[in-house]
């Protein structure tokens, strides 16, 4: 008989995850018993308890229901869901929008939708795991190339090809917060005659002067060879996610993709409060608030063993998980909800406190964060 109790290989004390029930209040957080000031949400512009947000999010529960019943396939595909896709492929400047249930079965249907095992999938080493297991899933032939390194990227380009080819990268990335360059990125599929796509969860509402993200920012919106992706789970505010392409593309894409076919629609409550959060972002205000205090972090950690980002990620480098979790629990005494971040989420010996910044917090919060960090 199977011993159910053995099933898993046993994991080191330092290595386990910890699933702590922790109850959010704006910016604060309750960890077993502890309110703590929160430094460890996506939820960059605070949208995710604003008034409006979720005033928006309960008035479509009291027209629409909680769940939506089905597949957009079946029954499921309400107008809203259009209406939003219309909205936001217009703000962001693309032709058309997909809205998808969250930004994992989004990249794991969207890759095997666009590549079979004849493909060449081009990827960034830290690329999101969603991305590398929706690759994995497409049965196309992986290519993996260190962190940014464009140089390399090329030259697997030159050596691999193929009738169907694509690169694939996070925007911002999550755990070091730095950037890709999207014009490199869209310069080298023209030269090689690929497409690229371009996961910019984390830019999306938080880069660019309004917070369009980084294909925005760099005025490339809209390209033919471009799809961008990103979830409505982060700035937004909400849950759920998106997909940004050329008209045909996304075409191709709602005819095949199984996370799309197969999965219950987003429901409304939920889209309702992302298309209140678009018209907040849409306003600027809280945009410029969250640059505000990146620029003020960054004008006052100096010294400090950051990664070079401009971003609202920030993280400081501390090596072994030991010292990460060691760092983690201070920062808790010292009343800082700031997590450790452990491989394999990154790799061995890079274990960091991942700081991030929201527009909700006051300079002072901020002030008495860096405090800490000194004292660490
Ligand atoms: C968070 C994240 C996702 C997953 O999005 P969810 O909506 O949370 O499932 C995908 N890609 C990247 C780069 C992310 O940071």
């Amino acid at each position: 008989m199977v011993d159910t109790g053995n099933w898993f290989d046993v994991i080191s004390e330092t290595q386990q995850r910890k699933l702590l029930a922790s109850q959010r209040d704006g910016l604060w957080i309750e960890v077993q018993g502890q309110r703590l000031l929160n430094f460890a949400s996506n939820d960059y512009l605070g949208l995710s308890t604003n008034h409006q947000v979720c005033a928006a999010a309960k008035a479509a529960i009291d027209t629409h229901g909680l769940g939506s019943g089905a597949s957009r396939l079946v029954s499921g595909d309400d107008p809203l869901l259009h209406e939003f896709e219309r909205e936001f492929a217009a703000w962001k400047g693309f032709e058309a929008c997909l809205i998808l249930g969250s930004g994992m079965l989004a990249n794991m249907g969207l890759l095997p939708a666009l590549a079979d095992r004849f493909t060449h999938i081009f990827s960034d080493k830290l690329n999101h795991a969603s991305l590398v297991d929706g690759a994995r899933l497409s049965g196309a032939k992986v290519h993996r190339y260190p962190h940014l390194d464009l140089n390399i990227l090329e030259a697997q380009l030159q050596k691999n090809t193929a009738a169907k080819r694509m690169i694939v990268s996070d925007g911002v990335f999550s755990m070091d917060g730095d950037a890709v360059d999207v014009q490199a990125l869209l310069d080298l599929a023209e030269t090689y005659d690929t497409i690229v796509v371009i996961d910019d969860a984390h830019g999306t509402g938080t880069a660019g002067i309004d917070g369009k993200g980084l294909v925005g920012q760099a005025g490339l919106a809209g390209h033919v060879r471009l799809l961008e992706v990103g979830t409505l789970g982060k700035a937004l505010g909400s849950y759920g996610a998106y997909i940004l392409g050329t008209s045909s593309m996304i075409e191709g894409l709602k005819q095949r993709m199984r996370t799309l076919i197969y999965s219950t629609a987003l429901p409304v409550c939920v889209l309702a409060g992302a298309q209140e959060a678009l018209n907040i972002i849409k306003q600027g205000d809280f945009i410029k608030k969250l640059h505000h205090n990146i620029d003020f972090f960054l004008q006052n950690t100096q010294g400090l063993h950051l990664l070079p980002s401009q971003t609202a990620i920030q993280p400081i480098m501390l090596g072994s998980d030991a010292q990460a979790l060691h760092a983690a629990k201070v920062m808790r005494e010292a009343g800082f909800f700031v997590p450790a971040i452990r491989p394999p989420t990154v790799p061995q010996g890079q274990s960091r406190l991942r700081i991030t910044l929201s527009a909700q917090h006051q300079q002072s919060d901020i002030q008495r964060l860096i405090e800490a960090l000194r004292e660490l």
